[in-house]
């Protein structure tokens, strides 16, 4: 006699309906939660942090922005941290307080997020994309001397998943040419280069606190600096261009009078970000040592597989381990990275691709005559990345399925 079940078939198909209609997952979906890339880890202190600042009604730029600028400034040993709403802000202003527009060249990468070369655009300056080493995945710095011209004003290296690019040879070339250097930190808060901080090496460093970087604020990015000048301008440029000085003309107290001196932008951080902000950055060591324990596991479990895997280990930097990017090569696998991801997804894991590089982008094809080819070492990284989930939210057992996961996608194949 067959055995009654526990849960009726009703109850198990509306279970399933579900979970799709969670996750939008095919009905192979498995039984057990979705692994979402990237998913925060939020404490208990962001959530109480959150309604504090939420009672005071101070909800704006106040002192939690102040308090996070300050624990970020004695973090990276940077003299000023200024907080705005995101590291796409935090690199545009960084240019124009540099004084970089119309006419004028700034050397970046073309593997990069899209915010790096938009937010050069936006200046009114022109990106000039120099290719990666295809081992760090970062600038290739070799190449950079032949791409300086006499329009070139600056250099934005993107520290690749939180490995410090090549910072001596870019400093230099910067000396040299009288160029500034403006760090596309967003995957790096917290690396070293040559036991020096990022956030101390370059003239400008840009931060991200987007949702799924090594620490988050919702959205936000901060700009690092030594320099009081750009300081000044970015913080002024920040909030609509107004000056914080003005009062002192027009009243000794009371209403404070502001005057708007430039036509500045809308890129303030708020308290209520700045309230995940202090939390999240107490607890960044924290979150380091457990994606570094994700990342050795991932190493161990998937290294006879045919696919690459990424290392962090090189004594001349401390390697923040944002992205943990294997290559799934279609000849050497058997399987195409669009194919692998699509594999992934099916068993309720999801990845990333870091990144299609921005010169293959339709815009920039058609905007700067980019063609395949270009920018060889991007466009072999592009087709083959994969990024599998490293967020500090991850548990071993999720660690366990993920790995349990690509090894099944190999037998298979
Ligand atoms: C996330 C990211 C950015 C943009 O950060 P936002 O805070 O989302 O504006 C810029 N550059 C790189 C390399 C990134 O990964």
């Amino acid at each position: 006699m067959a055995k009654k079940p526990l849960t009726s078939k009703k109850q198990v198909k509306e279970e399933v309906k579900d979970k799709k209609k969670i996750s939008g997952m095919s009905d192979t979906a498995p039984k057990q939660p979705y692994i979402v890339f990237g998913a925060p880890h939020i404490g208990e202190e962001e959530i109480e942090e959150m309604v504090k600042t939420l009672r005071s009604g101070w909800l704006g730029t106040g002192p939690k922005v102040a308090q996070f600028e300050a624990m970020m400034a004695e973090m990276t040993g940077a003299t000023y941290a200024l907080a705005v709403n995101s590291c796409t802000a935090a690199l545009h202003l960084s240019m124009i307080a540099a004084g970089i527009g119309e006419g004028d060249e700034v050397i970046t990468t073309p593997l990069t997020f899209s915010a790096t070369v938009n937010s050069i655009i936006h200046t009114g300056a022109t990106p000039v994309l120099v290719d990666v080493n295809r081992a760090t995945m970062n600038i290739d710095e070799t190449l950079i001397e032949k791409a300086i011209t006499k329009k070139t004003k600056a250099i934005i290296p993107v520290h690749f998943a939180g490995r410090p690019a090549e910072m001596d040879t870019i400093m230099k070339l910067a000396k040299k040419y009288n160029l500034v250097v403006i760090e596309d930190a967003a995957h790096a808060i917290g690396a070293e280069y040559k036991g020096k901080k990022i956030g101390s090496i370059g003239d400008l460093t840009c931060i991200s606190f987007y949702v799924t970087k090594n620490i988050t604020t919702g959205e936000g990015g901060m700009v690092l600096t030594n320099n009081k000048e750009y300081a000044d301008k970015i913080k002024m440029m920040a909030l609509h261009g107004m000056s914080k000085d003005a009062w002192k003309r027009f009243s000794d107290d009371g209403y404070k009078h502001y005057e708007v001196i430039y036509p500045g932008f809308k890129y303030n951080m708020m308290d209520i970000q700045a309230s995940l902000g202090i939390h999240q950055l107490k607890r960044i060591d924290q979150y380091d040592a457990i994606r570094k324990q994700i990342w050795d596991f991932y190493d161990e479990h998937l290294k006879s597989l045919p696919i690459d895997l990424p290392s962090y280990k090189d004594k001349d930097i401390k390697h923040v381990m944002h992205l943990y990017t294997i290559l799934v090569d279609e000849e050497r696998s058997g399987i195409s990275r669009d194919r692998f991801m699509q594999e992934m997804h099916k068993r309720g894991i999801g990845t990333g691709a870091h990144y299609n590089p921005v010169h293959l982008h339709k815009y920039y094809r058609d905007a700067h005559g980019y063609k395949e080819s270009h920018y060889p070492n991007a466009e072999y990284i592009g087709a083959r990345t994969v990024s599998l989930p490293l967020s500090a939210k991850l548990v071993m057992d999720e660690a366990q399925r993920i790995v349990d996961a690509v090894k099944d996608i190999f037998k298979k194949k």
